[in-house]
């Protein structure tokens, strides 16, 4: 595999607005926008630091991937996925799968920030949500 960084920390909240208060004026870090998502019913925030970004997650939806995490988190978020880069995802795919890593996504599709993204299958990963991202 040809992993090349962490890309983004994948982080679900409650309430974007309040997290993006903290982050902007408690850290000082500045938010770099706001996306909604539809297809993962997600609204998102982009917190770039250093070579790597955080990315806050508010569900836009009760049945979204979002709010399913925060419901199984005893109501909190959390870290919910670790994203990495790779410099062509459809071989990272077949890399993955070749291995025998069950992919959630064996087609690239769009993520936040018009980045290719694949998520891996937290059983084949010791329970991590790991992303494969894939950027211009
Ligand atoms: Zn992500």
């Amino acid at each position: 595999m040809n992993i090349t960084k962490v890309d983004h920390i994948g982080i679900a909240v409650t309430n974007l607005d309040d997290t993006i208060k903290f982050y902007e004026e408690t850290l000082g870090i500045a938010c770099h926008g706001v996306e909604t998502v539809d297809e993962q019913k997600v609204k998102v925030a982009f917190f770039p630091v250093g070579d790597t970004e955080m990315e806050f997650l508010e569900s836009t939806s009760e049945d979204g991937p979002i709010a399913k995490f925060i419901e199984n988190n005893k109501g909190r978020g959390g870290i919910q996925h670790i994203a990495l880069r790779v410099p062509n995802i459809v071989k990272a795919i077949a890399e993955m799968k070749a291995k025998g890593v069950t992919m959630i996504d064996e087609t690239p599709r769009y993520g936040a920030g018009g980045a290719k993204i694949a998520f891996c299958h937290p059983k084949s990963t010791g329970g991590i949500l790991l992303e494969l991202c894939e950027r211009e």
